[in-house]
């Protein structure tokens, strides 16, 4: 693995490393308290920003930490109000984040790492493959600058999605630093169940998640209805097998209480048929979950298909003839290429 060359960003410390930090310097712990508000909650793009720390308190942090925004490298909305960014990290590789403004809820897009290693034969995201991953501090920082963004939409922002470039659940240490930074109170302050992990089906990780006692939202890319459908849409089957990926699920839901929704792509005659709606029924039974199918979102190097809509609508009917609760998610910033799958590492 390619490490993430070492920035000294203070957005890479948890809240409590941050109070380790100034029991170091000799300053009371409310200062932490004080300067992650002044970072999480205001936005404060330097230390001079920050008003009730003492003068030589942020000439020491000036001297001790960065806290640059990442550099906006080019930014475009769609005709449905999404916002995409493109972000050059400090050692120019780059990442992409949206907002996702609707009428109940305003969402940010995040991405976890440079490029992307799975490989799965319908996704943008993995096609120049994977560099590095990103550090806590990377991806905060996407969260805060998507969060001054927001202010100038209706309402602020709400929710969180790991829907970006990359697989959260590969960089699983950086992504739950980021995790509790976004949840707590004296951090951005989301909360857990508005904050979805999106997962290609990293098996050992999503128990692991489970057991870190906070209630954040799985969502797990299944996209195949079987062992052999999924093997050929997503190359990470090969090592965590659809039936072991159910299984974990079933022991998730157990275990956790949790329920756990399914992504699941519409692509004409692969994943959209009579078998896969059978098949599908059969692998959720005893299962609380929901399906939310994507439609296919084009991206150049794949020549699969977009159901027409009334296929679409008669699969998700047939899914709920079987008792499974499906609903067809409708693609956003679909012509700035902002849409599901369509997200580059450039
Ligand atoms: N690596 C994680 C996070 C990415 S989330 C994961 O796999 O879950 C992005 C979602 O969009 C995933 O469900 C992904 O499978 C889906 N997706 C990828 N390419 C797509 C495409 N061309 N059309 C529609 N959805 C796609």
């Amino acid at each position: 693995m390619t490490p993430a060359p070492s920035t000294n960003d203070i957005r890479d410390l948890s809240l409590t490393e941050l109070q380790e930090y100034m029991a170091t310097i000799g300053e009371k712990s409310y200062r932490a308290r004080q300067v992650a508000e002044w970072i999480y909650h205001k936005g404060a793009q330097s230390f001079a920003d920050m008003g009730n720390i003492s003068k030589p308190l942020r000439e020491r942090l000036e001297k001790d930490f960065a806290l640059h925004p990442h550099k906006q490298i080019r930014k475009e909305v769609s005709a449905d109000g999404t916002t995409k960014f493109l972000f050059a990290l400090h050692d120019d590789e780059k990442v992409e984040t949206v907002l996702i403004p609707t009428k109940t809820r305003t969402t940010a897009c995040i991405s976890t790492q440079a490029g992307c290693k799975f490989g799965c034969r319908f996704c943008a995201s993995g096609i120049g493959g994977w560099n590095r991953n990103l550090s806590c501090g990377e991806i905060i920082t996407q969260v805060l600058q998507v969060k001054e963004e927001a202010k100038s939409h209706p309402r602020p922002l709400s929710h969180i999605v790991f829907m970006g470039i990359g697989e959260p659940l590969d960089n699983y240490e950086n992504l739950m630093k980021a995790i509790r930074l976004i949840n707590d109170p004296v951090g951005v302050n989301i909360g857990a169940r508005r904050i979805t992990v999106s997962t290609c089906g990293v098996i050992p990780r999503i128990l692991e998640m489970g057991r870190e006692g906070i209630q954040i939202e799985l969502a797990i890319s299944l996209h195949g209805y079987d062992n052999e459908s999924r093997n050929v849409l997503m190359p990470v089957n090969k090592k965590y097998p659809f039936n072991d990926l159910i299984e974990a699920c079933r022991t998730y839901q157990k275990s956790y209480r949790r329920q756990i929704t399914f992504e699941y792509i519409l692509i004409k005659d692969v994943t959209c048929t009579e078998q896969a709606a059978q098949a599908l029924k059969k692998a959720f039974h005893g299962l609380i979950c929901k399906l939310n199918l994507i439609p296919y979102n084009p991206v150049s190097e794949f020549d699969h298909q977009t159901p027409a809509r009334d296929e679409m609508l008669r699969f998700r009917d047939r899914l709920t003839e079987f008792g499974v609760h499906a609903t067809i998610r409708t693609p956003r910033g679909k012509d700035i290429n902002s849409a599901c799958g369509q997200l580059r590492h450039s």
